[in-house]
């Protein structure tokens, strides 16, 4: 398994970056702190004739290659071919980019973007170039959640819920005759091209004194087929441990700053140790940002301090959340920003770092020649924004991201 050092590794990346504020704003202007371009010989292959695009002027910032300085894309085929200043070419189409950041396309790993035909094209909008839905269906509908990732203008993927109902109000896993094993596995045996794992949502609300048991067979099923599990953690029954101790090195604990009872911390306010045992071992823990109980200001500050941070963010979207908390992944990753993060980290949770949970998306997260041309260009807005947690707790920012063009697959959308 290589996600164990992956995820090391992009939390070293992320700690690093904490301590070393000065890295955060190297801008254009500070030439001589930046990385010398040929340090990345990668990222100038000499071909930038008939180029199909060209992204003129921007701050490429890919933390995958700790390349963050002001440069042109050059496009062709649908892939990244040149990443340097000044390229000369006759593009067919170019973008002017100055004064914005150009990063890699975003990677939303926890969405609901496979209920409604038209969401991935929304999340499109807002830079999302690839995108999970995470549970939305269980085996008894997710041919519909199939069809509609499959009809997305994005790369989508699905978690397939290990409740055959998917999420439902009274609670998916409230009764255990919800989890049909077989029908679950011949669900992802027949799309596993679209299917990429399984969640289960464990709070006390969702699945009772089921949790345990209903992680257990989703492991029994997704453990041999060799695919992650999500779940969604926060005000269970079993303590965290308990939970933690049934999740394999790639698997994914959403809402990670879900407040207690069962949340990631003690009553002594330090990392409960099966939560530093789990990361040990390549458990990713992510974000999540939702709308209802998953996270406050507080605990996410809390967590700041002890440097106990997320590898991903997710927005956890759905139609509800465009109008409400989350409205789009740029907003969440302000939050970050607000938080203390630096600019290439909260861009690495939202890319790169997202780019390795799922082998769908690998190769993604990054702008360097040879990869995929999925490309948001956001602003970095200044000025006054109020952002919220899930139990209306409000803090104003200075900063705010916010997509306005995204490229994919080499195609301005
Ligand atoms: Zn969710």
């Amino acid at each position: 398994m290589e996600h164990p050092i992956q995820y090391r590794r992009a939390v070293a990346i992320i700690r690093r970056m904490l301590t070393r504020r000065s890295f955060l704003y190297v801008a254009a202007a500070g030439a001589a702190s930046l990385p010398a371009l040929s340090r990345f010989p990668e990222l100038h292959a000499a071909q930038t004739d008939r180029l199909d695009l060209l992204i003129r002027g921007g701050r490429v910032l890919d933390p995958s290659s700790g390349f963050d300085r002001i440069a042109d894309v050059g496009i062709a085929g649908g892939k990244v071919s040149a990443v340097r200043p000044n390229i000369a070419s006759g593009a067919a189409e170019s973008i002017d980019a100055t004064g914005k950041l150009v990063v890699p396309g975003l990677i939303d790993i926890h969405t609901h973007a496979g209920r409604e035909k038209e969401d991935a094209s929304l999340c499109l909008a807002d830079g999302v170039t690839s995108l999970v839905d995470a549970g939305s269906a269980g085996s008894d509908a997710i041919e519909d959640v199939v069809a509609v990732a499959k009809a997305a203008p994005s790369r989508m993927r699905v978690l397939i819920n290990i409740s055959k109902k998917g999420v439902i109000p009274e609670g998916d896993l409230m009764d255990l005759a919800n989890v049909d094993v077989v029908a679950t596995r011949a669900a992802i045996e027949r799309h596993r091209d679209v299917i990429v794992g399984i969640k289960a949502r464990l709070s006390k609300n969702v699945a009772g004194a089921n949790d345990v048991e209903a992680l257990r067979r989703a492991q029994s099923i997704a453990k041999p087929l060799g695919i992650p599990i999500m779940i969604h953690m926060g005000q269970t029954v079993s303590p965290l441990p308990d939970i933690l101790a049934i999740l394999k090195p790639g698997d994914i604990v959403t809402h990670m700053y879900a407040p207690p009872p069962n949340g990631i911390f003690g009553s002594d306010g330090k990392l409960i140790p099966a939560v530093t045992a789990a990361r040990k071992r390549g458990v990713w823990f992510d974000f999540g940002n939702g709308r209802v109980d998953h996270w406050t200001w507080a605990l996410a500050e809390h967590a700041m301090q002890e440097r106990v941070l997320p590898v991903t963010f997710s927005t956890d979207w759905g139609q509800a959340a465009r109008t409400d908390q989350v409205f789009n992944f740029g907003t969440v990753m302000s939050k970050f920003l607000l938080l203390g993060m630096p600019l290439n980290g909260v861009i690495a949770c939202a890319t790169s770092n997202a780019a390795k949970t799922f082998p769908a998306f690998k190769g993604r997260g990054t702008i360097r020649a040879g990869s995929p041309a999925d490309i948001a260009i956001m602003e970095l807005r200044s000025g006054s924004f109020e952002f919220e947690d899930n139990y209306k707790g409000k803090r104003t920012g200075t900063q705010k991201l916010v997509t306005t063009v995204t490229v994919l697959g080499g195609k301005r959308v």
